[in-house]
């Protein structure tokens, strides 16, 4: 049996060790020399400076749909973690379903073009990488480029993926990541947004840390 979210714990030994840090330091939050060790880290092995560790997916998810800094209409899959959904609608945007593709089961591009060609205006394109499989990267940054709207991807379950050999937090404009004790790699809880600098900048997501 495969199973999908048996939590892997490291050897007790070694986290004593840090735990050891931890006392000796007195700081157990707030952005602690642990979160900014890895925080810098994370943006060693993704090559990125665009990297900003938060407390979970949930809050990486926020921020990035903050990010947009307009409420309206998200194009959005109906097959995910309820809190993609959730990060919308906290947002104040209006969600509207795209369908799924059924061999991925992630957000199928011609279901969001359909939307989009009827000149139907929408904020951004909200997906997510499920299971291991990855969105259609390459259909959806075509639609993002044709009708210019940010595609901000959900990749909770997606750390340590790649794509023709780059990784999938380098396609679209902002990628989620989860770091709780269910997800590839974890920090008992935490998270993390992936900012690519293009239309959404990283100082967009550093003024809407606070959430
Ligand atoms: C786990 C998960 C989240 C939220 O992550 P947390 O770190 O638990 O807040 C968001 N989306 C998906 C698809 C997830 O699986």
């Amino acid at each position: 049996m495969i199973q999908v979210t048996n939590t892997y714990l490291p050897e007790k030994r070694k986290l004593l060790q840090y735990i050891e840090q931890i006392y000796q330091n007195g700081i157990v939050t707030n952005n602690g020399p642990l979160v900014k060790k890895f925080e810098q880290e994370l943006k060693n092995i993704l090559q990125t400076p665009n990297i900003l560790y938060v407390n979970s997916g949930h809050t990486a998810l926020l921020m990035a749909i903050k990010s947009l800094k307009k409420e309206g209409k998200i194009i959005t899959t109906p097959f995910s973690f309820v809190s993609t959904l959730q990060a919308i609608l906290w947002n104040g945007n209006l969600p509207v379903f795209a369908d799924i593709d059924s061999n991925t089961l992630t957000l199928n591009p011609n279901h969001v073009e359909d939307y989009l060609k009827k000149k139907q205006k929408a904020l951004a394109i909200v997906a997510t990488h499920l299971f291991g499989n990855i969105c259609d990267v390459e259909a959806l940054q075509y639609l993002s480029e044709k009708y210019d709207v940010p595609v901000i991807y959900d990749a909770a379950h997606s750390f340590g993926m790649t794509y023709k050999k780059k990784s999938i937090f380098e396609f679209g404009d902002i990628s989620a990541l989860s770091f709780q004790a269910y997800k590839p790699l974890h920090t008992v809880e935490g998270g993390a947004s992936f900012a690519m600098i293009k239309r959404l900048s990283m100082s967009c997501l550093t003024c809407v840390t606070s959430v």
